[in-house]
């Protein structure tokens, strides 16, 4: 099968799947892009918007995305964009932990399948999927490897539709994606690929 085939397959497996959120939304939202993607963005989980339609990232916070990326000359059809969860949650609420649970597999066949040189973390539930402990506040803006991956976590857009100063750290945070994809081309190869989790994790920041 090729990559476009296997990636139709996760998310025909997305849109009929049965969840706990699944009988309060419309539909689930799969992910939306180029399986040959060098960045994966991932963001919380569907809007009313794209709950309608459909689609990740095509209400207010999508608007938002899509400036971002094109500052850095990119399109939405250069990337894969997908959420923690495929369900809109009720009246947009956080997701809980059992439901996040509920979606993982199809994160990990995404990811599995893409690859990405780059794994965007769109705020903090994007964050603690991989990075529990971590605070948003703390950690964007700054690139880090654990095992096979490089992660980046920023601000989420939907972020300056409620605190539009926050744009400015988004602009920043974009603008250092560009140079991250170059970085991550340099870095030493994982030592043990076996134990992807546990070695040669490290944190660098763009200047
Ligand atoms: N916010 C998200 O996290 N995901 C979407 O798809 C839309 C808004």
């Amino acid at each position: 099968m090729t990559k476009q085939e296997v990636l139709a397959q996760i998310s025909k497996d997305i849109r009929e799947h049965t969840c706990s959120l699944r009988a309060g939304c419309i539909q689930a939202v799969p992910g939306d892009g180029d399986p040959e993607a060098e960045v994966v963005f991932i963001g919380e989980g569907p809007g009313k918007v794209e709950d309608e339609q459909g689609r990740p990232f095509v209400g207010p916070a999508g608007k938002v995305l899509e400036g971002l990326l094109n500052n850095i000359g990119l399109r939405r059809s250069d990337i894969y964009i997908t959420n923690v969860v495929k369900c809109r949650p009720p009246e947009n609420r956080d997701p809980s932990p059992s439901e996040v649970a509920e979606h993982a597999e199809f994160l990990k066949r995404e990811l599995e399948l893409i690859k990405p040189k780059l794994i965007v973390l769109l705020g903090r539930h994007a964050l603690h999927w991989f990075m529990p402990n971590e605070q948003i506040g703390k950690v964007r803006g700054r690139a880090k490897r654990q095992g096979d991956k490089v992660f980046f976590p920023i601000y989420h857009p939907a972020a300056v539709l409620h605190n539009p100063p926050l744009m400015k750290d988004l602009q920043e945070d974009f603008a250092k994606i560009p140079i991250l994809l170059k970085k991550v081309d340099e870095l030493p190869p994982v030592a043990d690929k076996s134990q992807p989790n546990i070695t040669q994790s490290s944190l660098f920041e763009i200047k």
